[in-house]
């Protein structure tokens, strides 16, 4: 079996778990097409599964590595309809591809740019890397919607949201668009943004889809 067979069946035992399903015949009734008696043979013998009184469990080996894979695929979940404002639909294909590439390395820097997110789109929690555990109140989260920023301070914008096209047109139209500086000037009873070096008056929804990164 290839690295990548072995990736998949563990990721599906990991999601039956999810589930509450860790007994084997429950297991192989569900999805009898997915996964053969032979390939969980293999799994045990490989030192990645353990079978104990007719359920599967996970051993450190198997475990750790199922771990990463859903971890890569839905941090990369989380990436294509945030960031990229994707339909969810349309994801899975590429989620699926890219957990298997994913570095960790890789995979934290997705985590911090997204916030140490806690759940993929479909609810289903996303496993914590060591960056989730190293963030605390102290360190604050990189990047952060121009909502949450204070006022007058300076933050270059990193991503914008908006699932709507006509509010991403007005936006760039306006200037306000990746690798732009902005400060919000005052928030109430419009929020204005200084954008370069002009003044702009835009919506308090949009402030949420604009996302910003302190500068000094
Ligand atoms: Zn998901
Ligand atoms: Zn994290």
């Amino acid at each position: 079996m290839d690295k990548r067979n072995i990736e998949e069946l563990l990721e599906f035992f990991w999601m039956q778990r999810e589930d509450g399903k860790t007994q084997l015949d429950k297991i192989l009734d569900s999805k009898g097409e997915k996964v053969k008696t032979s390939e969980i043979d293999y799994l045990v013998k490989a030192g990645f599964l353990k079978i104990e009184e007719s359920c599967i469990y996970f051993l450190t080996k198997g475990e750790t590595i199922a771990r990463r894979i859903i971890r890569g695929h839905r941090l990369a979940e989380r990436l294509f309809t945030d960031v990229l404002g994707l339909d969810i639909r349309t994801i899975e294909s590429n989620a699926c591809k890219f957990e298997h590439i994913v570095h960790d390395e890789v995979a934290e820097a997705i985590c911090t740019l997204l916030g140490h997110p806690k759940e993929c789109p479909h609810g289903r929690p996303i496993p914590q890397g060591e960056c989730c555990l190293k963030t605390t109140k102290e360190i604050a989260r990189i990047i952060l919607p121009l909502s949450e920023m204070p006022f007058g301070q300076r933050c270059k914008v990193v991503y914008i949201t908006t699932g709507h096209l006509h509010r991403l047109n007005r936006l760039s139209s306006l200037g306000v668009m990746p690798g732009v500086v902005v400060s919000l000037r005052q928030r109430f009873p419009t929020p204005i943004l200084d954008v370069e070096h002009t003044q702009i008056a835009i919506e308090e929804e949009i402030l949420k889809d604009i996302y910003v990164r302190r500068i000094n």
